[in-house]
């Protein structure tokens, strides 16, 4: 019998709402890369276009709880009024298989995977400004104006935790964001301190 594969790398990609971490996403999925992206549940309504088991599992609250209770996520948040959170046993294994696993997730989920996967390699996608973040926010025209009130506030908390992370991603522009991405899941970026 040949020997189990070496577990996985896991990349966790973070950063303030509206930053572009779902472009980015949209992206590195149509790459064909070798990893596989984690399917997040969440108690908030599809957007037009997403799917259910493709974008997020959408579950209501009452499924969420039991989820948490019965220690299925790998880490859960609250953000804008709604759950979020990373099916653990997905995760576990894809990692097992040997495969690189990526999750997109908000800073508090992220440094709840950091504290219990202390090995993840943490990446940061960074605005290039507030304006722009909130011209972003607003362009998108998916959310109301109190909801992206409570999305700019959580960004400003969210820009301070930079630090915290391997590396820093400056989303200028979106391809070159997800060409810098992409080398770091590669393998062929640079780690470089914020
Ligand atoms: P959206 O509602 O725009 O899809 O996502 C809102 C925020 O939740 C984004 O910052 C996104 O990265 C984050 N998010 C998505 N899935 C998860 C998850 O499983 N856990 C955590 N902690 N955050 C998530």
């Amino acid at each position: 019998m040949s020997a189990p594969p070496a577990p996985g790398r896991l990349i966790v990609l973070s950063g303030p709402s509206g930053v572009g971490k779902g472009s980015v996403m949209t992206q590195v999925r149509q790459r064909d890369l070798p990893l596989w992206a984690s399917v997040s549940c969440t108690t908030r309504a599809p957007r037009p276009g997403e799917r259910d088991g493709e974008h997020y599992f959408f579950i209501d609250e009452a499924d969420f709880l039991d989820r948490i209770r019965s220690g299925q996520m790998l880490e859960h948040a609250h953000f804008a009024g709604r759950r979020y959170g990373t099916p653990r046993d997905a995760v576990q294994a894809h990692l097992d298989a040997g495969e690189t696993v990526l999750l997109e997730i908000e800073l508090d989920g992220a440094r709840q995977v950091k504290a219990a996967m202390p090995e993840a390699f943490m990446v940061f996608l960074a605005p290039p400004s507030r304006t722009e973040l909130q011209r972003r926010l607003l362009g998108r025209g998916t959310e109301t104006a109190e909801q992206i009130d409570a999305r700019l506030r959580a960004a400003e908390v969210e820009m301070a935790a930079a630090e915290e992370f391997d590396v820093v991603i400056v989303n200028n522009d979106l391809t070159e964001a997800t060409d810098q991405l992409v080398d770091l899941i590669l393998g062929h970026g640079e780690t470089q301190t914020p």
